[in-house]
């Protein structure tokens, strides 16, 4: 659930990624993928609130590896999931200087978005965006340019820490500059107390606000726009449900199957930093 595992992992270059197979269903009817980008690009050109769901698959392009896939940290890195554990987390010293120096060796510091992230930045310029609710820590949506009050990174962000005792958050480079300098497990300089990103680990709950926007969000939304999540986590899991009971339509791009195809208005399957610009751009 967290980004600091995502370091562990080697970068998945282009040429290893598993293939993708490109495929396309519009109300359960096989068609082919251009076919399918035509009529949900028109679809989203007549939305006036998209709520667009996304998970790691949208950052995979930007070279950082999700959590579960084949290469994926936790397959390749089970101390990677420890440290992502709360429990373990607190207690053990040893985890959190092996979690710091995961969190150092992160992808994310230096990947840049990709056209996917920038086709939501579109989205929104085109002002059919309501909310982005993101399962991702990267922060690469703000970093594209989304408005950082449409969006709601619903397991936290790994750009910040935070205090476990006092609550005084700061940016985590300047915590990582510390782990440089020596300090293997940097303590709270205001208390002594215990430093952890700003994300959610196992263990630890949601925040209710943002349980509460993804709630709203669904309600608000005619068209729900999920990229790049299995659609298997709530609360993300939960929206297309909520926004189907109010009539919105649901459309899934993803690299592969998702547990909610059989509920799609339009399935695409296929690269989505290739599909997603497509969709955006005003047919
Ligand atoms: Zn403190």
């Amino acid at each position: 659930m967290v980004d600091e595992s995502a370091a562990a992992a080697a970068m998945i270059s282009t040429a290893e990624r598993e293939a993708i197979e490109d495929r396309a269903w519009v109300h359960g009817d096989e068609v082919d993928v251009q076919t399918a980008v035509v009529e949900v690009a028109a679809w989203m050109a007549g939305a006036g609130a998209v709520v667009a769901l996304t998970g790691a698959g949208i950052s995979t392009d930007s070279g950082i590896p999700d959590f579960r896939g084949k290469r994926g940290v936790w397959t390749t890195n089970p101390e990677a999931e420890k440290a992502s554990t709360l429990g373990h987390y607190l207690s053990s010293t040893d985890v959190r200087r092996r979690a710091w120096q995961i969190r150092l060796a992160s992808p994310a510091w230096t990947a840049s978005p990709n056209a996917g992230h920038q086709a939501l930045v579109e989205l929104e310029r085109q002002g059919r965006l309501d909310t982005l609710i993101t399962q991702n820590t990267d922060g690469l949506h703000i970093g594209a340019g989304s408005s950082p009050e449409r969006v709601v990174e619903v397991h936290g962000s790994m750009r910040g820490v935070m205090c476990v005792d006092c609550d005084e958050r700061a940016d985590m480079r300047r915590a990582l500059d510390r782990v440089t300098a020596g300090e293997p497990d940097p303590p709270c300089r205001s208390c002594g107390g215990i430093l952890k990103a700003t994300t959610v680990l196992f263990g630890e709950g949601l925040d209710p606000a943002d349980v509460e926007a993804c709630q709203l969000a669904a309600q608000r939304a005619d068209l729900v726009l999920a990229v790049g999540t299995t659609l298997g986590v709530y609360p993300v899991a939960e929206v297309p449900r909520l926004a189907q009971a109010t009539g919105a339509r649901l459309v899934i791009v993803n690299g592969g199957p998702t547990q909610q195809d059989d509920r799609a208005d339009a399935v695409i399957r296929g690269s989505i930093s290739e599909i997603l610009p497509a969709l955006v751009a005003t047919p």
